[in-house]
């Protein structure tokens, strides 16, 4: 039974498009039954949005662990420097990190979120996940270069993600980074997770292509710095992306985030290696960051699947998909608003397999819906 109908002047569907004047039918499940021009049901009177509605969003990369750290770290220092500003203050009370967690997951609600992939390093997340609106997948992050650590490393990792799937909260085991993961953790990794989706931060920063191309660098000199030896690290001669990939299972949906430093040509021989890349752009991030956008238009020519992610408020000032898209818009403004969209909702939805429930305004689905009126987001 239809129990509302929403009327808008622009509907973006979540699929690449939009229905000028469109209208959707909800149920009393709120599930959505009918989207047009041409939708009525008897005794129900018509509500109308001015503006636009679009699904709600799906942001594929967070870090709500790291909430507490908002406004603590530098801005446009480069990743080694945030890297080594981020272990200095990590420390706050479990008290504070939890109440930091919590906002940031009602903020992230707020801002038409209905569902995140989030890194986790640790089990502080649990709660707040279990008890929120928003689906959450939990990315449990590993790094270490030591092989002798590889295996105790990855049990630890199997422990933790554990703690998430035991209460039921889907989860995987994640490499961190192409630089911060021994050959052997790889392989750990690459053998556990067949078919939940993997994700990793690919090319942030000029540096991690250096330490494979040249075996030197800005990060070799910070991985030096923590006390690694890198005297047999494999240099390849290729770009990061180009030397890592081929260590991960080619079929499972893998995110690529970030990608600032990627190449066409990194584009095109990874779309050839692997079947199921989804590309993760956080514009705030890495304008916080490094001051430095991804050649975001060079995906598009490419074809490929892109997604959005907020990254952490240690290098973000709101968890806000709207915001990302808008930064987007103002630096690229020849790509159209319903693409960015589709990358927001429903291409985030699929990479984490929860497209039957979110990501688009199609029949069958949730009515979980934004509207967006003069730039201003409100969730419905
Ligand atoms: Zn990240």
């Amino acid at each position: 039974m239809i129990q509302r109908l929403l009327k808008t002047d622009k509907l973006y569907t979540g699929k690449g498009d939009y229905i000028i004047d469109g209208i959707l039918a909800i149920d009393e499940d709120n599930r959505i039954v009918e989207v047009g021009q041409d939708v009525s049901a008897k005794g129900v009177a018509i509500e109308y949005f001015e503006g636009a509605l679009c699904p709600g969003f799906v942001n594929t990369h967070c870090h709500l662990e790291l909430s507490h750290l908002k406004g603590k770290v530098s801005q446009n220092t480069g990743i080694q420097n945030f890297i080594v500003e981020l272990q200095k203050i990590r420390n706050a009370s479990d008290e504070e990190k939890l109440r930091a967690i919590e906002d940031a997951d009602t903020e992230m609600k707020l801002a038409g979120i209905v569902a995140v992939g989030d890194i986790s390093n640790g089990d502080a997340t649990v709660e707040t996940k279990l008890s929120s609106f928003i689906t959450y997948h939990t990315f449990v992050e590993l790094f270490g270069f030591r092989t002798q650590l590889a295996d105790s490393i990855l049990e630890q990792g199997q422990q933790l993600k554990a703690s998430f799937t035991e209460v039921g909260l889907n989860s995987s085991i994640v490499p961190h980074s192409p630089y911060s993961v021994s050959e052997k953790l790889f392989e750990n990794i690459a053998t556990q997770d067949r078919n939940t989706p993997l994700s990793i931060h690919n090319q942030e920063s000029k540096a991690e292509n250096d330490m494979f191309e040249s075996g030197g660098g800005k990060l070799v000199d910070m991985m030096k710095n923590f006390g690694n030896d890198m005297s047999k690290f494999p240099k390849t001669g290729k770009s990061s992306l180009q030397s890592y990939l081929k260590r991960l299972p080619i079929e499972t949906p893998l995110l690529l985030v970030h990608n600032t430093f990627t190449s066409i040509k990194d584009i095109e021989l990874a779309e050839k290696m692997h079947a199921n890349l989804y590309w993760c752009f956080c514009p705030k991030a890495n304008l916080y960051i490094e001051d430095q956008l991804p050649n975001i238009p060079q995906f598009i020519e490419q074809a490929v699947k892109c997604t959005l992610g907020t990254d952490s408020l240690s290098s973000n000032d709101t968890l806000s998909i709207w915001e990302e898209i808008q930064t987007i818009e103002n630096h690229f403004p020849q790509i159209p608003m319903e693409t960015l969209i589709q990358w927001g909702t429903l291409n985030g939805a699929e990479f984490l397999g929860i497209q039957k429930d979110y990501g688009s305004i199609e029949k069958g689905k949730k009515a979980q819906i934004n509207w967006i009126k003069e730039n201003k987001l409100t969730s419905l």
